[in-house]
């Protein structure tokens, strides 16, 4: 949309119009058949259709060109009045700078700058609405701490306000020593766990190592009894060498005496010597002894 005609002072050329809105150029472009639009309206005329919206002749959007640098020139020279007029601003300048005189116009309307606010105030008077706005906030001067908007301030009790902020503090205490205990519960119920599968492991271990004691303790018996029996036998042995060495004496002594050969007594004395300690010991003792009557009897 072009600007308000009725906002120049003095004379504007009519080939500065937009052929679609009739007002003042805005961002002006310009069609090969030299008729201008303001790019907005000639954007959205194209949109639907596809010619000159002045003399339909054919034309689409990447014909437009920018307008032509004697009519930018014309342009950027006409005086307009400042659209704050009815608010008060006196102001008239260039077309070109009135955008910055309107970003700074003391009579533009702007927003509170407290949080909240909803009111649009004019640039020259915003401090004052500032100092009186409802939204404007201060420091509680009674020392709680808090900030106090300027309408809650008559409502404001120190003690009111510290109290709910000791139970917001208390209740967030309970929950995070709620949730610390919940931890606390579940780690220990964990360990338990272990623990009870730890002493389960060491129980069947000890069973076991107690079996293999008992099995350790019966071969050490077994051993015992039979070392026990193996030492009665060398004790029988000995005795029955003791006996034969005796034996074997007195024969080579009976052998001397009548003046025989004595060589025959000792061979079978060693034989039986040899032998090894076992019942069997019985039987060659008594055949020596047979043996040794019948050398006698020689
Ligand atoms: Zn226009
Ligand atoms: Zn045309
Ligand atoms: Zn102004
Ligand atoms: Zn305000
Ligand atoms: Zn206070």
């Amino acid at each position: 949309m072009g600007y308000d005609l009725e906002r120049f002072v003095g004379y504007v050329n009519e080939g500065l119009l937009c052929c679609v809105c009739r007002d003042v150029l805005e961002d002006p472009l310009q069609a090969p058949c030299e008729h201008a639009f303001c790019s907005s309206c000639i954007n959205s005329w194209l949109v639907h259709h596809h010619s000159c919206p002045e003399d339909r002749q054919p034309l689409e959007g990447a014909l437009l060109r920018p307008l032509f640098r004697y009519m930018r020139n014309d342009l950027s020279r006409l005086q307009i009045r400042c659209r704050n007029r009815e608010q008060g601003c006196e102001m008239v300048c260039s077309l070109e700078s009135v955008e910055r005189h309107e970003r700074e116009c003391e009579y533009s309307l702007v927003a509170c700058t407290n949080t909240g606010c909803p009111l649009q105030v004019e640039r020259r008077s915003l401090q004052a609405h500032l100092s009186t706005c409802e939204f404007r906030s201060r420091e509680c001067p009674h020392g709680c701490g808090y900030t106090i908007l300027s309408c809650e301030d008559a409502q404001h009790s120190c003690v009111a306000e510290l109290r709910t902020e000791l139970e917001l503090l208390r209740s967030e205490m309970i929950c995070k020593m709620e949730e610390v205990r919940h931890e606390m519960e579940s780690r220990l119920d964990s360990q338990r766990r272990h623990m009870v599968q730890k002493e389960s492991l060491l129980k069947s271990e000890v069973e076991e190592l107690k079996g293999q004691l008992s099995r350790v303790m019966s071969d050490v018996r077994a051993l015992l009894g039979a070392e026990r029996l193996h030492r009665q036998e060398l004790e029988q042995a000995e005795l029955e060498k003791r006996e034969l060495l005796e034996l074997l004496k007195s024969l080579q002594r009976e052998g001397r005496a009548p003046g025989t050969a004595p060589a025959q007594a000792p061979p079978p004395a060693t034989e039986g010597l040899r032998r090894p300690a076992s019942g069997a010991h019985g039987l060659t003792l008594d055949c020596m002894k047979r043996k040794s009557r019948e050398v006698t009897v020689i």
